[in-house]
C-alpha cells in the first residue's frame, strides 16, 4: 500500500500535459470562457492606445499652472471640449487648456490634466486652483500598460472574464485553446441500475456516472459516459477496451477492492496497462487504481464503488492529474489552506484522512464544519455541499475544537459571518 505523497507523485509524474500544437482548437472568444489557453497571445496594440485622461478635468501644460493657489489662480482660456470618442482638434498654446472626459484623448500641447474639483468655470475660462503635485498628472500614457509585441497573456491559462476582456480590448476575437480533454466514465456492479430505472430489492442507482459527469463537466472536460458494464470478466474487458481507445483517460467506479467479483486489476494488466498504483493509504478511497496505457496512450483511474470514497478520490487525485492533462501550466495542483475547526475531528491514525465538509469564510479568516448526521463514508446524504476535506495526516487521531486543520480545497467556502 502506497502513501497518499507516492501515490500522488507517481500519478502526477506520469501525466503528459496535451501537446500544444496537436491538441487545439480555435474558437470564438466569447465560447472560451474555462477554456485554457494553448500559447500566448500578442496585440499589435499598445496599452492604452494613445495618451488619455484618467480625470474628468482640464488639460493643461503644467509650467502654466504648477505657480497657482487658491487665492492666486491661474486663469486659462478653454479652446475646446475633448468628448469621449473625438479627437482633439486643436493644439494647446500657453495660457490655453482643453475641457477633457475621463478617457478622453490629450490634446497636442498639453502634458498634465487638473481635476475639475480643483478648478472654478467662468464662462470660456476656467480658473485652477490647486496646482498638480507632477507633470504627467492624471495623464495615462501610451503603452503604459503594455507595449505591443510583447506577450500579453501567456499560454497555458484558464480563461476567465478579466482575460476575456483583455482579449477582446485586443481584438481577438478567436482563440485558440486546448481541445477538452476525453474522459470515458464506467461503473462497475452487477447490481446497478440507471436513475430512471425501476429498482428491484438488492439493486442500487448507479449515482457514480452522475457523479463523475457532473464533477468531469465543471472541470473543463468531454466526459462520455460509457454506462453500467456488470461484474463479468469478458464483458468488462470489452468495454474498457473501448473506453481507452476513445478517451485519454478512463475512469471506472468499483471492481477494485479484494471482493471475488473484483477484477478491474487483473483486466487492465490483460490491456497491456502498466499499474503504478494499487491500493493508498487513504481514508476513504484505500482500494484506488491508477494505470498507463502506452499503447493507447491513455491513463486509467480505478475508484472505489463506494460513492463517497469515490468523489473524495476524485477531489484527491484525479483533478489534479486531469487539469495537468488539459495544459494548465501553473495551478493544478491540489490546493491545501488553513482552517480553524468548529468540532473535534477523529482519525484511526492508521491512514490518511480526510474528512468531508464545509469551509465558512468569516471575518477572521476560515473555519471548517463537518456535517451532522451520520458521519461514515457509506452515507452519500452527508456528502452534499461539501467544499473542503479536513486532511489529519497519519499518526494524528484528534484535532481539538478551535486547533488549525490543513483542508483540502474543493470548492469555494461559503460565507459566514457571526
Ligand atoms: P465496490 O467498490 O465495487 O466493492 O463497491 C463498493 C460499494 O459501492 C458497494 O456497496 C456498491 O454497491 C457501491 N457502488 C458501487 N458502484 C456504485 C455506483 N456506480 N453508484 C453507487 N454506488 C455504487
Ligand atoms: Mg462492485
Amino acid at each position: 500500500m502506497l502513501s497518499v505523497s507516492d501515490a500522488e507523485r507517481l500519478i502526477f509524474d506520469a501525466v503528459r500535459p496535451l501537446h500544444p500544437e496537436r491538441n487545439t482548437e480555435v474558437v470564438n472568444l466569447l465560447d472560451a470562457t474555462g477554456r485554457i489557453l494553448a500559447a500566448s497571445v500578442s496585440s499589435k496594440l499598445d496599452f492604452p492606445h494613445w495618451d488619455n485622461s484618467a480625470m474628468d478635468g482640464y488639460a493643461v501644460r503644467f509650467d502654466d499652472v504648477k505657480a497657482c493657489s487658491d487665492s492666486e489662480p491661474t486663469i486659462l482660456d478653454v479652446i475646446e471640449e475633448i468628448p469621449a470618442g473625438t479627437p482633439p482638434q486643436k493644439t494647446l498654446q500657453p495660457g490655453q487648456t482643453a475641457r477633457i472626459l475621463t478617457g478622453s484623448m490629450m490634446p497636442e500641447g498639453a502634458d498634465t490634466v487638473v481635476m475639475q474639483e480643483n478648478t472654478r468655470r467662468e464662462g470660456d475660462s476656467v480658473a485652477v486652483l490647486v496646482p498638480p503635485e507632477k507633470p504627467g498628472q492624471f495623464v495615462r500614457r501610451c503603452g503604459s500598460f503594455y507595449q505591443a509585441g510583447n506577450p500579453l497573456i501567456e499560454g497555458g491559462v484558464r480563461l476567465q472574464a478579466a482575460d476575456i476582456a483583455v482579449l477582446a480590448a485586443a481584438q481577438a476575437t478567436k482563440v485558440r485553446v486546448f481541445r477538452k480533454p476525453r474522459v470515458a466514465i464506467l461503473s462497475t456492479g452487477s447490481e446497478l441500475v440507471s436513475p430512471e430505472d425501476h429498482l428491484q430489492p438488492g439493486q442500487i442507482v448507479d449515482s457514480n456516472q452522475y457523479a463523475l459527469a457532473s464533477f468531469l463537466a465543471a472541470l473543463g472536460m468531454e466526459p462520455l459516459r460509457v454506462g453500467i458494464v456488470e461484474d463479468n470478466p469478458e464483458t468488462l474487458k470489452y468495454s474498457i477496451a473501448e473506453a481507452l481507445n476513445w478517451g485519454d483517460v478512463v475512469v471506472s467506479t468499483g471492481g477494485v477492492s479484494v471482493g471475488d467479483y473484483d477484477y478491474i486489476d487483473r483486466i487492465l494488466e490483460q490491456l497491456g496497462g502498466d499499474l503504478l498504483v494499487r491500493s493508498v493509504a487513504i481514508k476513504p478511497g484505500k482500494p484506488l487504481t491508477f494505470a498507463q496505457f502506452p499503447k493507447q496512450r491513455a491513463l486509467y483511474f480505478g475508484l472505489p464503488g463506494n460513492p463517497v470514497s469515490a468523489l473524495v478520490s476524485c477531489w484527491r487525485f484525479v483533478k489534479p492529474a486531469l487539469l495537468k492533462l488539459a495544459g494548465l501550466h501553473r495551478g493544478w495542483e491540489p490546493v491545501f489552506v488553513n482552517a480553524k475547526t468548529r468540532v473535534e475531528l477523529r482519525s484511526g491514525g492508521g491512514r490518511e484522512t480526510y474528512l468531508w465538509g464545509q469551509l465558512l469564510a468569516t471575518e477572521t479568516g476560515l473555519e471548517f464544519e463537518i456535517p451532522g448526521g451520520s458521519f461514515s463514508s457509506g452515507n452519500l446524504i452527508n456528502l452534499m455541499q461539501t467544499n473542503g476535506c479536513a486532511r489529519l495526516p497519519v499518526g494524528t487521531k484528534r484535532v481539538e475544537i478551535g486547533e488549525t486543520v490543513s483542508v483540502l480545497w474543493v470548492d469555494t467556502p461559503v460565507s459566514h459571518l457571526g
